[in-house]
């Protein structure tokens, strides 16, 4: 699709079967192998039953909006540092993040692309979408339906 792309994650070897899931154009999260329970956040082991047996399963990809801010600036600095952590973001504002409630019975993180601001009301159906980010690296997001029309890919 054609929002701006955003920058980089950070790539943790534990959890490159999210990021490859990702790559191949699915949403995928975690599945215990011994409880079933559909893990968030990614971990080594299942907060319910601590077994670290699980596979990767691509979830569905509809949710509504818990909570969402509309960023206007990118302001952020370390304090003593004076390191700019907004500098990936700036050119972006204003974006929506937030985190939505899946469908799939898990809340998940993520930017939320909408032009006409009802993402912003708690309730508001979202889907998971592919969004591009730095490095050619493919991560998700979530898209009002304001923006289908716009979706390229
Ligand atoms: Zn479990
Ligand atoms: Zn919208």
């Amino acid at each position: 699709m054609d929002a701006a792309a955003g920058p980089a994650p950070h790539l943790h070897p534990d959890i490159a079967g999210f990021w490859s899931s990702l790559d191949h154009g699915q949403l995928s999260l975690q599945r215990c192998g011994s409880c079933e329970t559909l893990r968030f956040p990614i971990s080594p082991n299942c907060h319910e039953c601590l077994s670290s047996d699980f596979s990767w399963e691509p979830i569905e990809p509809r949710g509504t909006v818990n909570v969402a801010i509309q960023a206007h600036e990118a302001v952020s600095k370390l304090p003593a540092s004076g390191i700019s952590l907004s500098e990936p973001w700036r050119g972006m504002t204003p974006y929506l993040s937030g985190v939505v409630d899946m469908d799939a019975g898990v809340r998940l993180p993520g930017r939320i692309v909408c032009r006409c601001g009802d993402a912003l009301i708690p309730g508001t159906e979202v889907n998971a979408v592919l969004l591009d980010a730095a490095q050619d690296i493919t991560i998700y997001g979530f898209l009002h339906e304001c923006e289908t029309t716009r979706r390229t890919k």
